[in-house]
């Protein structure tokens, strides 16, 4: 059995959902202690033992100390069933994090599955639709994966009632897949989406992201989506370059002011482009299981944050694979999975 240190690197919930998928995926046991003790409120909450729950489901496992605030876990996984599964987090918990627990080992698996997420559709600290959508879920199509995803109602903090449904067609052999560069930008948009709330807080969004990043009217766009259960809003900006399209993202939050939403976005988005890394900082995570899985890959980012090189040694811990992080210059790093 495999022993897994939550408290490791970022101590947080990624290093449980990549044990899971990866458990799923090689059909290797595991024990891991100290859930997220590197957070303020550890172990399983909600969206965490949702994602236990869904892989359990996903590959007949096993599972003792599945339960709210447990800090401890084994899971012993059976054979991966393809199928129709519905999960629902009961909380505003990212429905998305749900997803990238059990979506390697279904896009492997010999069937088509579909899934309902039920919970956060737009939630701070994980990928919010529009980056799986537009960023993520391309990037694995052109590995090989055959993944559609809808965005059905809008989910958002706190009230959550979120859904997505997800189609993922199996069978999948994921090939090597290397991004040395971006390519030229061949677009780029700058979303602001209200729900239930007035229209002037985009506006005063859409003004500081052409103040920031200099981008002009035309490139703007408002939504005002009524699909969501709350009031909800985020700035969305998605960079479209030849080789991949890269979506950063700003949350709103009831006491945060529009300008500091599209902020959040517009300097993680100028960071980007000031660099000429291919990859940003969320989508190096998650691109290192998927490259892994396919048995090699790489790409250029930026600075790896500690979610990435938590992610490297937890991936290690299932996988006989070598990854290097070596810096090209003082704002590039190239990240490459081997066997
Ligand atoms: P906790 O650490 O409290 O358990 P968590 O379960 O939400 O939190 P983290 O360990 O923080 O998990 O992992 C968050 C994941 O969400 C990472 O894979 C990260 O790349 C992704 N993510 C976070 N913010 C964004 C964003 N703005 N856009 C895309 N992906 C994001």
């Amino acid at each position: 059995m495999i022993t897994i240190d939550g408290s490791f690197g970022e101590g947080g919930g990624q290093i449980l959902r990549t044990s899971l998928a990866l458990s799923l995926i090689t059909g290797k046991a595991f024990r891991i202690e100290k859930i997220r003790a590197g957070r303020r409120t550890p172990g399983l909450l909600r969206q965490h033992l949702t994602s236990v729950n869904a892989a359990a489901q996903v590959g007949n496992a096993q599972t003792s100390g599945a339960s709210i605030g447990s800090t401890q876990l084994t899971f012993t996984p059976g054979k991966t069933k393809p199928g129709e599964y519905h999960f629902a987090i009961g909380t505003a918990g990212s429905t998305t994090l749900v997803l990238q627990t059990v979506l390697p080992a279904l896009m492997i698996a010999d069937g088509q599955s579909r899934l309902t997420l039920e919970g956060g559709t737009h939630n701070p600290f994980a990928p919010p639709f529009e980056f799986l959508e537009k960023a993520f879920l391309p990037l694995l199509k052109r590995m090989g994966a055959k993944v559609e995803a809808k965005l059905i109602h809008y989910g958002f903090y706190p009230a959550g009632g979120g859904k997505l449904e997800v189609t993922i067609h199996g069978n999948s052999k994921l090939a090597h897949m290397d991004l040395p560069e971006r390519g030229d930008i061949k677009r780029r948009l700058a979303k602001a989406v209200l729900c239930h709330l007035p229209r002037n807080i985009a506006e005063r969004e859409l003004n500081i992201v052409q103040k920031k990043l200099s981008w002009p009217k035309k490139w703007h766009q408002v939504e005002t989506p009524t699909n969501s259960v709350a009031p909800g809003n985020f700035v969305s900006l998605e960079v479209e370059c030849e080789q991949l399209t890269e979506v950063f993202t700003g949350f709103g939050e009831r006491t945060i002011a529009a300008e500091a939403v599209a902020d959040q976005a517009a300097l993680a988005a100028r960071r980007y482009l000031a660099s000429e890394a291919a990859v940003g900082e969320y989508l190096a995570d998650q691109l290192l299981l998927p490259m892994a899985l396919a048995g090699g890959g790489s790409f250029t980012t930026l600075p790896p944050s500690r979610h990435t090189t938590t992610n490297i040694e937890v991936i290690k811990k299932f996988l006989d694979v070598s990854i290097s992080c070596q810096q090209a210059n003082n704002r590039v790093w190239r990240i490459e999975v081997g066997q």
